[in-house]
């Protein structure tokens, strides 16, 4: 199942609460650290041991482990090699919780590396994650995985590396464009497809984040009738809008983006209706950052009526 028809999970109100104050002390514990959080700082703090695992170099994963789940499926409940397991399912990370330590695969690029090890962390804050063993595969690793579990360790990755409350109140201050998520990018250290994650998730207004291909350059594996990798959407957006597809979203994109090969592909206000019929102006913009294209759409105001005679 690819990513882009996974929705975005709602953790409950409650638990949400539960991993703001785990992180939250983390972060008192720290010192209330600036902007970007060191997560060797966190490491030490929470006494973890990281380590790298390549195809070359596999000293880090001789180990034998007895149980692991991977996407919240319990795949092996006997001794088995830990380096013949990375490699049957594809691992990318996991967390050995009787040695405390997180393993992370070489081979990722560094944002994802930093990603990965948020996640892995997140399950060792997460008291009830310590009696399983988890393998975090390609697919589970995205933001937008759907195990619940998985979910949980996301929220707390995302609590982590963002600082908590911080980014919510620094992007309050800003108008919500893609100008302004860049430079919260930058200054919290984290890619540019987390950021507009957390950004959408916390929009208090009905709000799309969404990540593809360049619309004018389609590569050859794009596939019309799934035309987004990510579709991101904030909790008043899938009240108002929930019916809207992610084709329809990409017709739109596709209508206002230009044809240039980086940097701003366009802007514009886009009509989109509610679930009662009634339309809706939103405010569009994309930005082609020479491998994907992100594109974020902010409610603007209902649509004035057209009135008849
Ligand atoms: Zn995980």
């Amino acid at each position: 199942m690819s990513s882009n028809h996974i929705r975005n999970i709602r953790l409950d109100a409650y638990l949400r609460e539960d991993v703001d104050k785990i992180v939250a002390r983390v972060l008192r514990d720290l010192g209330s650290p600036e902007p970007p959080l060191r997560l060797d700082d966190v490491r030490e703090l929470l006494r973890l041991d990281r380590a790298y695992y390549s195809s070359t170099d596999d000293s880090a994963a001789r180990e034998v482990i007895h149980r692991l789940k991977v996407a919240g499926k319990q795949v092996i409940a006997r001794p088995t090699l830990l380096k013949e397991a990375i490699s049957k399912f594809n691992l990318r990370a996991l967390w050995l919780p009787d040695r405390k330590r997180i393993l992370i695969d070489d081979s990722l690029p560094d944002p994802k590396k930093r990603w990965s090890e948020a996640h892995e962390v997140g399950h060792t804050l997460i008291p009830w994650h310590k009696d399983t063993l988890f393998g975090d595969d390609k697919a589970t690793l995205t933001p937008a995985c759907h195990a619940q579990i998985e979910a949980e360790a996301n929220y707390a990755a995302g609590r982590l590396i963002f600082l908590g409350e911080r980014f919510a109140n620094e992007l309050d201050g800003h108008s919500t464009t893609i100008k302004a998520l860049q430079t919260l990018q930058k200054r919290f250290g984290n890619s540019m497809t987390t950021t507009l994650w957390r950004a959408v998730e916390h929009s208090r207004v009905p709000m799309i984040g969404a990540i593809s291909c360049h619309p004018k350059y389609r590569p050859p594996e794009f596939e019309d009738d799934n035309p987004l990798r990510y579709y991101i959407r904030s909790d008043g957006f899938e009240e108002m809008f929930g019916h809207i597809g992610e084709q329809e979203l990409f017709a739109h994109i596709d209508g206002y983006c230009g044809y240039k090969r980086s940097g701003p592909l366009g802007e514009a206000e886009v009509v989109l209706s509610d679930a009662a019929g009634e339309a809706h102006v939103f405010k569009f913009e994309t930005f082609f950052n020479r491998y994907d294209a992100l594109t974020i759409g902010l409610h603007v105001k209902r649509a004035s009526r057209v009135v008849g005679f």
